[in-house]
């Protein structure tokens, strides 16, 4: 590590590595932290102790976290001087260390950064962005059954119309590309027929590669190995019935992944369709099985007769003996929604999802549309996850006019610390903070957030007491 100008390194601790994007956790870790800006002053000493008490009660003396404090934003400027919000140092620090946690941090104005989250995430190649939507019980919600719901978004978080590649409808630069595409690109290609871009038009490129959806789609599909029963599930979500070529493309390699490199673990919705429907007796032919398994098969042209003949066979020859007869119930299910589907859904069948693998815009709405469902944004942990490094963090702002009050609700970075110790394989330390936020909550000790939501009214706790009844109901 290059030296560092103005933090001071923890006196003991080991740094956490990682082996092919898998993390090498010592049990005495050295974590960089950021406190955060606005209620950061609050909700960090909060989270700080709930971590440290679950660690020393889970493991005595045995693991240990060696904070590092380091860092970004207004406390950033403050230290290192007027718009230097994110210093190299605190780069330097995550690089080394590979992991991070972090409170909110106020999005700056002027010095050139367009958000420090968004280069946080640049920088360190964090493709991945989990938000766990879990309802823990007691939380007021707007929703009927939200304990139906306990699902992980994830979000791809390096590509799609979130590159800011767009240009502003009287932008020069953005006429003279619509002139383009409408005088040379559109005519000459084919599939676009005589479309034309209307004058006036802002402007912006979605793009979105195989690499970046596959590496994507991978942390999920690893997520879901680690889960069990009908929680083996990925979800690919997109919008492909619309944008064939972008976010069609994300929902096809995502197929293409899960079949060559976790054959012997996953199974797609329509390859347990077939198995479920095949009759294995040996003189049943090929073309009686599809009658069984595409209903109006007759009725269908030769061509697409064949191509459903062609799909059983293959089936039948590459996986109806190690995933038939039910075993692909124990493997990892991939299907894929349609993105107003998988809104509706959420609401109407929560339970039967698990893991929604998501492209950047999409999984900014959803992900938020599911914390709403379980409780607001208070309670909604979120991690950014690449090969090399991982930062968790709040997913709300820092709410300045709460700042400095003791006031607010601390959840979201303390379940981010939650996602941390389960990262770093520390799950007894885990449950012991979700058990005592449940049984916080289900004595109805909470901030004024949930509070004032509860019927009947209760007295709100403080940022601290909230955090002190958590370690009082591990
Ligand atoms: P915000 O900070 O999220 O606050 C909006 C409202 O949400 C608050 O007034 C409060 O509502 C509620 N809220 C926020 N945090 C809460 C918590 N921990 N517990 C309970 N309620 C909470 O959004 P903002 O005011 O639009 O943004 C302020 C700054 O934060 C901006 O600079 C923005 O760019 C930045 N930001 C940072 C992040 C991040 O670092 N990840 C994310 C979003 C925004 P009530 O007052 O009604 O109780």
């Amino acid at each position: 590590m290059r030296n560092l100008k103005k933090l001071v390194l923890p006196s003991s601790g080991e740094r956490i590595t990682f082996d092919n994007g898998i993390p090498v956790v010592p049990n005495n870790p050295i974590v960089p932290f950021i406190r955060g800006d606005g209620t950061g002053v609050d909700i960090w000493p909060a989270t700080q102790k709930v971590l440290d008490a679950a660690i020393k009660k889970s493991y005595g003396n045995e693991r240990k976290i060696n904070w590092f404090k380091v860092y970004a934003g207004d406390e950033a400027c403050e230290v290192y001087g007027t718009y230097n919000y994110l210093p190299q140092d605190t780069v330097e620090a995550i690089k080394y260390f590979g992991i991070a946690i972090k409170g909110p941090l106020t999005t700056p104005v002027g010095g050139g950064i367009r958000s420090l989250n968004v280069a946080l995430r640049q920088i360190f190649d964090l493709y991945s962005c989990v938000r766990p939507c879990k309802y823990y019980s007691g939380t007021p919600s707007p929703h009927k059954k939200p304990e139906d719901l306990d699902i992980v978004v994830y979000r791809e978080n390096t590509e799609d119309i979130y590159m800011g590649i767009e240009w502003a409808a009287k932008d020069e630069i953005g006429i003279n590309l619509i002139n383009y595409l409408n005088n040379s690109v559109i005519p000459s290609s084919k599939n676009l027929n005589n479309r034309t871009i209307p004058s006036n038009c802002g402007i912006g490129i979605k793009p979105v590669s195989k690499k970046g959806s596959q590496r994507h789609i991978r942390k999920a599909i690893e997520h879901a190995k680690r889960l069990l029963g009908n929680k083996r599930h990925v979800t690919l979500v997109h919008k492909g019935n619309i944008m064939k070529f972008t976010e069609g493309a994300f929902r096809d390699w995502g197929y293409e992944l899960a079949i060559n490199e976790f054959r012997n673990d996953c199974i797609t919705e329509r390859e347990s369709w077939i198995l479920d429907n095949l009759n294995n007796c040996q003189n049943i032919s090929i073309e009686n099985n599809a009658r069984l398994i595409e209903p109006g098969f007759d009725k269908l042209t030769e061509d697409k007769k064949d191509i459903i003949c062609q799909e059983i066979k293959k089936v039948i020859s590459t996986i109806s003996e190690s995933h038939g007869n039910n075993k692909w119930k124990k493997m990892i299910l991939i299907d894929d929604r349609i993105a107003d589907s998988i809104f509706q859904q959420i609401q109407t069948r929560p339970q039967e999802y698990s893991i929604l693998a998501t492209l950047n815009l999409n999984g900014d709405y959803l992900s938020d549309a599911a914390a709403a469902i379980v409780g607001g944004l208070g309670m909604a942990p979120g991690a950014n996850i690449g090969d090399k490094a991982a930062i968790f963090e709040a997913t709300h702002g820092t709410a300045p006019k709460h700042a400095g009050l003791n006031k607010i609700n601390p959840g979201s970075v303390i379940l981010s610390g939650v996602m941390m110790l389960e990262f770093f394989g520390w799950n007894e330390a885990a449950q012991l903070i979700t058990n005592g936020i449940s049984r916080s909550i289900k004595e109805k000790k909470v901030t004024y957030d949930l509070a004032r939501l509860m019927e009947p009214k209760v007295e709100a706790l403080s940022c601290s007491d909230f955090a002190k009844s958590i370690i009082d109901n591990f």
